[in-house]
């Protein structure tokens, strides 16, 4: 069929438009380039308004925004249909002046802001005049406001950012209300999606939550139209607590702490946060954080990140937090336009005032948790069996949950599963991450009065306690006090090249080895974690056996050789069965589970949000196999745990760094696996062309073409994942958890390249 007839016309309006905006490129022989033409007014207005309204939510919140900017005490909204029929908002606020009316709601029209300098001491939510107008080329928009002093009000409807009648005088309370109905009626495809999805009055609901416990002196309420009973319901109060138990609800409000923090030295960051977090007892399975910076309902997702690490690392699984913040800056230190829908704000210092807060986070949590987490202990070594107990709870049905977040992108072969059925236990490796101070001295104490007793029932279970516990000891007395200040207090910089980060501490940068700091966090950690792991389920079990073989070839000189299989075969059957004998223990205390027909099928979560590249398992199986000394306890699960702490770090990806030199290694005709070979790879891409045109012209054109795009991509994929991890996964947990040995200050894991004192004076000579 002739592909030119088979297309059907365009129909409705809006889709012509789009066709003559993005109209095929032409047939390549052609060689006039397509012509520009400028877009019709109404289209630009119409492809703005969708990205400022992207949903009733962000009309509503825009539309409250403006009430509060109108010195409001009472704000009401009424929802038709999820906000699509009907969104109603109504003040008491200053109202419009009559004479605005006409301008009202056209683009770029504001009472909020007269020159660009004025943003930096903005203190009105508005100031882009842009949302009025917006919702006017998606819906239908009529405003009914009256002025001080005003014997009667004004009612007047927009459509596409110009009145559509005068506007009519009419009875009216106090201050604004203003009715958008039919939103997107225009906008076939989003008004569908929408209709399909029921959460947009949950999200709504949720935002005037938020709204309403912040902005405490006045009252908010919404509703479904039609309804008797509102959704939220504020009256005026003195306190946020308040305001959260009666929006929140009594058992978010009881188990909210307080807590604060602040800097005041210009040369790193001036702050004030002020805010509640959840304790130990509260439970929820999603994070709820409500965060304002200088009074902006805003997001941050490097500090909710770093938030919900410290949670992570302290909490049970199923325990997310409720975050309430407030944190104060000096005006000019946010930049509030970065953002369509404002939705974000950037700060001048982000990473130090995130860390700072971080710190108070978390001395808050440690503090709170000191009683319970030593109840907790004591608990578990009296029980007399406490590693039976973790394996009935591990046979339990588990619930298919992922472990990384979505920004993280796992290649599909490589996803995996995470046994969140079993939570407890998360309390106990925070415990072991403790300090000493004069609790743990407590704690030790009855630690080993319960142990000797426990001892007398079951000696092998307690003796599986005292050697962790003599390997964590060990940890904490080789820690290296000047390792340990930078590795608390540092900011990461960037990855410098494949392993190494450049960190900077105080006024120092370091170059910092990341695969041996994430190995040894890791192996700390499985100490930490000991027998208290949740699970990652791989997707298919995979024998043992075939991991071993692979592993055995992977050390052969050449690789494709057969010589010596039957050889690999034995030593892997041999190698198999000794682990099946360990399984038990293996599935205990590690997590690790082996089946009885000796395939892999689960791996423990050592760290929060990090699966480990599944490309390394056939070398951590053999290690297991070859490396660990099943005789003495405490130096198998010393070299149990440095063999996943190896397995687990933050090595480079198996395949090349793509950026830089490694891209020559995905042309797709120079073979793999001899990336350096210049030689080979040029005479590919010449292949048919003389020297010179390769040089001038053929290079890039043949250079793209020759590329194994999927195996790059993936590539790719698996470097920003990786780098992804370094920053959000690794850092973090380090600064909390890491004691680094001493041996990490000479043997080059962390290297000092420059003080910036020394650089500061060596500029001023310049
Ligand atoms: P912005 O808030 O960025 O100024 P908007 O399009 O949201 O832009 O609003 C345009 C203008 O309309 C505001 O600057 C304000 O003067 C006026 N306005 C909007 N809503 C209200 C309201 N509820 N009460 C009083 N004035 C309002
Ligand atoms: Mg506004």
């Amino acid at each position: 069929m002739d592909p030119y007839t088979a297309a059907a016309p365009p129909t409705d309006e809006w889709e012509m438009e789009i066709d003559a905006i993005e109209s095929p490129p032409p047939p390549p022989l052609l060689k006039e380039p397509p012509k520009i033409r400028r877009l019709d007014e109404s289209v630009v207005n119409r492809i703005a308004a969708g990205e400022v309204i992207q949903r009733p939510v962000s009309a509503i919140k825009e539309l409250v925004e403006n009430s509060l900017d109108a010195n409001s005490t009472s704000i009401n909204v009424v929802v038709k249909d999820g906000g699509l029929k009907l969104i109603q908002v109504s003040d008491d606020g200053h109202g419009i002046r009559y004479e605005d009316l006409p301008i009202l709601c056209e683009r770029h029209t504001t009472s909020k802001l007269s020159t660009f300098e004025d943003l930096q001491s903005i203190k009105s939510m508005g100031f882009r005049g842009e949302a009025l107008a917006s919702m006017t080329y998606v819906a239908h928009v009529t405003v009914t406001t009256i002025t001080k002093g005003q014997l009667h009000g004004y009612r007047v409807s927009y459509r596409d950012g110009i009145m559509e009648n005068e506007p009519k005088a009419c009875a009216a309370v106090k201050g604004t209300q203003i009715m958008v109905e039919n939103l997107f009626y225009n906008m076939a495809a989003r008004r569908k999606t929408l209709q399909n999805s029921a959460d947009d009055y949950t999200k709504i609901v949720d935002l005037l939550s938020r709204f309403s416990i912040h902005h405490t002196n006045l009252s908010f309420s919404c509703r479904k139209h039609g309804a008797a009973r509102a959704d939220v319901h504020t009256v005026a109060t003195s306190s946020s607590l308040d305001a959260i138990r009666s929006v929140y609800g009594v058992s978010v409000a009881r188990n909210l702490m307080k807590v604060e923090a602040s800097d005041d030295d210009p040369s790193s960051s001036i702050f004030e946060m002020n805010g509640f977090i959840s304790n130990a007892s509260y439970s929820a399975k999603k994070i709820t954080m409500v965060l304002y910076i200088n009074d902006r309902l805003v997001e941050c997702s490097a500090l909710k990140r770093a938030i919900e690490v410290v949670y992570a690392a302290t909490l049970p699984k199923a325990s997310k937090p409720f975050i309430y913040m407030t944190i104060m800056l000096p005006p000019e230190h946010v930049d509030v336009n970065v953002h369509p829908t404002k939705r974000e704000v950037s700060l001048l210092n982000q990473e130090i005032i995130v860390g700072k807060i971080q710190s108070a986070v978390e001395s808050k949590l440690r503090k709170s948790n000191e009683t319970r987490t030593f109840q907790e202990q004591t608990m578990e070594l009296l029980s007399s069996s406490p590693l039976v107990t973790r394996k009935d709870s591990h046979s339990s049905p588990s619930l298919p949950v992922s472990t990384g977040s979505r920004s993280q992108k796992v290649p599909v072969q490589k996803m995996v599963r995470t046994d969140s059925s079993d939570p407890a236990g998360r309390l106990h490796s925070y415990l072991d991450a403790k300090p000493l101070g004069e609790q743990e001295s407590r704690n030790s104490l009855t630690a080993v009065r319960s142990s000797v007793r426990q001892r007398r029932n079951n000696p092998t279970e307690a003796a599986d306690l005292t050697s962790i516990q003599l390997l964590i000891r060990e940890i904490d007395s080789n820690s290296h006090c000047g390792l340990l200040d930078i590795v608390r207090d540092c900011t990461y910089v960037g990855m410098a090249d494949d392993v190494y980060a450049l960190l900077q501490h105080n006024t120092r940068l370091y170059l910092a080895n990341v695969v041996n700091l994430s190995k040894e966090l890791m192996y700390q950690q499985v100490l930490r974690r000991f027998a208290h792991f949740n699970g990652i389920q791989l997707s298919d079990p995979t024998p043992l056996q075939e991991l071993i073989i692979l592993a055995l070839r992977e050390e052969d000189l050449d690789p494709d050789s057969n010589e010596n299989d039957d050889l690999k075969k034995k030593i892997a059957e041999m190698n198999t069965d000794l682990l099946k004998q360990k399984a038990e223990m293996l599935d205990e205390c590690f997590c690790i589970h082996i089946d009885q027909d000796g395939n892999l099928g689960r791996l423990p979560v050592i760290l929060d949000q990090y699966t480990p590249d599944m490309d390394r398992v056939p070398e951590f199986v053999l290690c297991l196999g070859n490396d660990v000394d099943w005789e003495e306890e405490k130096s198998c699960f010393q070299a149990v745990s440095a063999a996943l702490g190896n397995f687990y770090a933050m090595h480079p990806p198996l395949l090349p760094n793509p950026s830089g030199d490694g891209l020559q290694f995905y042309q797709k005709s120079k073979p793999a696996g001899n990336p350096s070979d210049r030689e080979s790879e040029h005479n590919s891409i010449t292949h048919g062309f003389s020297f010179k045109s390769m040089n001038f012209e053929g290079n890039d054109k043949e250079m793209g073409d020759d590329i194994d795009e999927e195996l790059l991509s993936e590539a790719k994929s698996a470097w920003a994942q990786r780098e992804w991890s370094i920053q959000h996964v690794l850092f973090p947990a380090m600064r909390l958890f890491l004691k680094p040995p001493a041996s990490m200050a000479t043997n080059g894991t962390f290297v000092q390249v420059a003080s910036l004192e020394k650089l500061y004076k060596i500029f001023e000579r310049c």
